[in-house]
């Protein structure tokens, strides 16, 4: 029997279950499907931003604000401690291109607080020299940080193992949830076994609404399908890792450019409303092709290194759901971070944890309650 039976570890299903392990007398068990860390949360570009943070609601903002605080650079630098896997969190800051909504953004940096400032062509080609010419101003946010989320996830993973409370059962898919008479959750079913618990938090990612259909809850989370690429300009001999190419994130038209430690580049991402789908396709590879030289012409000339795809958990207007969901005790949902899973776990799961333990949070959670009242109601009736 476990206290706490967590399905999905994706960056959000390995938070919960650290999180888990601290609590008094629980013991944790996380059952992934294939292997931790290995879908969105790998496939993702690991800003730890919103990408244009004043077109968002002001929950998503204080989740998104709490998370970048507890991000940065405490839990990288605890789990590189712990681990020995660096997850490389760099706060080189984000340099805005071509912003439609400027003065918009400016109105909000200057209520938030927020450091965002317009500067001129020669401040900006003096930070990013490579960056395609006759740009006049940008905005520039100093403060924002990326992580490398493949090593974010990497690192997670290998804490979770060596947890002496948390059991950690990869290759394990969860065929379905089980509901008790009093209209309890009591586990999960495997293809060959179930697995007993007190309670059970979903945090499948795309996945979620699948597995909590099938408990009779609509929980309206989709798959978007982004792809991205990653050019290796250090190895073509364009540059060296002590002078990269780039150096700081670059936003330009929606489209995003991410610098690693090593010199390699990220191109991202398309979105693509489509199934359960995670093939590349040739005319991505060829639009982000494209952007990647628009914002840095050298990588016009450079093939890349890899493309991929990955699912992020969509949401009908990109807020999570965080919460317990009505009318089936003992299920809680952590899903549906859409462009913004690697900044809001962190806050997510301290939100979860504080409601799970009837704790006062630093939020409220109202914003993020799961749907499907009516038919968790319409079961338990
Ligand atoms: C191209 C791209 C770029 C992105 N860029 C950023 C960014 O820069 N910054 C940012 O903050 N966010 C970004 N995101 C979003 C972020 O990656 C996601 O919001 C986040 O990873 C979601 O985490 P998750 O744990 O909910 O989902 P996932 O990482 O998808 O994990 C869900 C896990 O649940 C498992 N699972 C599903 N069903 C079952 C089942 N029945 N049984 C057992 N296991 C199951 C899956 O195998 C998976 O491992 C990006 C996403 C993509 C795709």
């Amino acid at each position: 029997m476990s206290d706490t039976l967590i399905i999905g570890g994706g960056v959000m299903g390995m938070m919960m279950a650290l999180a888990a392990g601290r609590w008094p007398c629980q013991t944790v068990t996380l059952l992934e499907r294939g292997q931790c860390g290995r879908e969105a949360s790998w496939a993702g570009g690991g800003i730890v931003s919103p990408l244009y943070p004043w077109r968002y609601s002001s929950a998503d903002l204080v989740a998104c604000h709490a998370g970048q605080k507890a991000n940065t650079p405490g839990l990288p630098r605890r789990l590189k401690e712990a681990t020995g896997i660096d997850p490389e969190y760099r706060q080189k800051g984000l340099i805005y291109l071509r912003v439609e909504d400027e003065a918009l953004a400016l109105d909000w940096a200057h209520t938030q607080h927020k450091p965002l400032e317009v500067i001129g062509r020669e401040a900006l080609y003096a930070r990013e020299p490579y960056l395609a010419a006759g740009h006049q101003q940008a905005l520039w946010m100093p403060t924002l940080g990326s992580i490398r989320n493949p090593r974010l996830g990497q690192a997670l993973r290998a804490r979770l193992l060596a947890h002496v409370r948390v059991e950690v059962r990869e290759g394990c898919e969860v065929q379905e949830l089980m509901i008790g008479a009093d209209h309890h959750v009591t586990g999960a079913r495997l293809v060959d076994e179930t697995v007993s618990a007190d309670s059970v938090v979903v945090c499948g990612g795309a996945w979620s609404g699948r597995l909590l259909a099938a408990a009779g809850v609509l929980l309206p989370v989709r798959p978007v399908k982004g792809q991205m690429m990653v050019f290796n300009p250090v190895a073509a001999g364009l540059c060296s890792v002590d002078e990269p190419l780039l150096s700081r994130v670059v936003l330009c038209d929606g489209r995003y450019v991410i610098p690693r430690a090593d010199g390699r580049i990220l191109i991202g991402s398309t979105l693509e409303h489509q199934d359960f789908d995670k093939s590349t396709t040739a005319q991505a590879r060829e639009s982000l092709h494209a952007s990647a030289a628009s914002i840095l012409p050298a990588l016009g000339e450079l093939e890349p290194e890899h493309h991929w795809a990955g699912l992020r958990p969509g949401t009908p207007d990109g807020t999570p759901f965080i919460g317990a969901v009505p009318g089936l005790h003992g299920l809680y949902v952590n899903a549906g971070h859409y462009r913004n899973g690697l900044v809001l776990a962190p806050a997510a799961t301290r939100l979860l944890s504080d409601l799970l333990l009837g704790r006062e949070s630093f939020m409220s959670a109202h914003a993020f309650t799961p749907p499907g009242v009516e038919i968790a109601t319409a079961l338990a009736s």
